[in-house]
């Protein structure tokens, strides 16, 4: 088969780059994608995974990472602070250990005990973002001269709204055929402390079955645990659906759950996904307008526009095959 490489956003395009390289040398694609998701990892310009990524609400760097292959084997860490390159810890709990997840503490203590060096991955560009956003959450409480509880209240508001948030995910089949999928990221900006995404959730930031494909997610994570994204498309396409049909499926469930837990039409929240199947076919479909993906294929590595759900009014668009 030809290997073929796709990754959220337009930081996916240099992810691919490494990725693609080691399918064309004969590589598998499990170390693939953990390789060419590290490549955003350790680049400090992206503000959403890795070194450089934005903190949660306390100014606390806290990553979400997880991989899964082509025979089912999983690993993930949660909430795990100041180590690099989360992506190589799950591998480890993949390669290492009988467990799919781990958090916390314990990730960070699994990491340094098998050679991760501890470190800030606070930059100059997170530490000014951070003081920015305080200062303004700061002043929007004094505006509205109330208490500690409205502080709260109006960080919430903050970090309801879309933004500041992008997951690398990853999915790459090899010349065997075979596919996996990797998601790593500092999750939403400004989060509240201890908040766990989609990203590192098999099912719902990433899935993979050998027999039928792959798929990855990102944007708003509490829609796609709730929706199950990735397991979703997986399972569609299982059941007959192209990868482009299954994604679909997945945003209009997005949608379906968004209306049902939101108050008003006008917060329609942002999720995309990736799926690839056994054959090398891929779709792409997100829930609103302006979501990229980096494709690298037959030797070339472009960024694309997705397809998406809603028109403006956030009415579902016809589909169109
Ligand atoms: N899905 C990630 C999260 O919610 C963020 C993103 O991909 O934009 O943590």
């Amino acid at each position: 088969m030809d290997p073929i490489v796709i990754s959220t956003w337009k930081h996916g395009i240099n992810s691919n780059i490494e990725a693609y390289r080691i399918l064309s040398e004969g590589g598998n694609s499990l170390d693939a994608v953990e390789a060419g998701v590290k490549v955003a990892e350790n680049d400090p310009e992206v503000l959403s995974v890795g070194f450089g990524g934005l903190p949660d609400c306390e100014g606390r760097v806290t990553l979400d990472a997880a991989l899964m292959d082509w025979n089912a084997r999983a690993g993930a860490v949660l909430f795990l602070e100041n180590i690099r390159n989360p992506i190589s810890v799950a591998r480890l709990v993949l390669e290492e250990t009988e467990h799919v997840m781990l958090a916390g503490e314990g990730a960070l203590e699994y990491a340094i005990l098998h050679g991760f060096r501890p470190e800030s991955l606070l930059t100059d560009e997170s530490t000014l973002r951070f003081s920015e956003w305080k200062s303004s959450m700061k002043k929007k409480s004094e505006e509205i001269h109330t208490d500690d509880f409205e502080l709260k209240k109006s960080k919430h508001d903050k970090i309801n709204e879309d933004g500041y948030h992008d997951t690398i995910g990853m999915l790459a089949m090899d010349r065997y055929g075979n596919i996996a999928a990797a998601c790593t990221t500092s999750g939403m900006a400004w989060k509240l402390h201890g908040r766990v995404g989609d990203s590192p959730i098999i099912g719902a930031g990433l899935y993979v079955d050998g027999e039928v494909g792959g798929a990855i997610a990102t944007g708003r994570g509490e829609e796609c645990v709730r929706a199950c994204g990735s397991f979703l498309i997986v399972e569609s396409m299982r059941n007959g659906a192209s990868p482009y049909e299954a994604c679909r499926i997945a945003c209009e469930r997005v949608y379906k759950l968004n209306l049902l837990t939101s108050k008003n039409r006008d917060h329609i929240y942002q999720v995309a996904f990736i799926a690839l199947n056994k054959n090398g076919e891929y779709g792409v479909c997100s829930v609103r307008e302006e979501f990229q993906y980096g494709m690298f294929k037959d030797g070339e590595n472009k960024l694309y526009d997705s397809k998406y759900l809603l028109d403006d009014d956030f009415n579902i668009k016809p589909l169109k095959k």
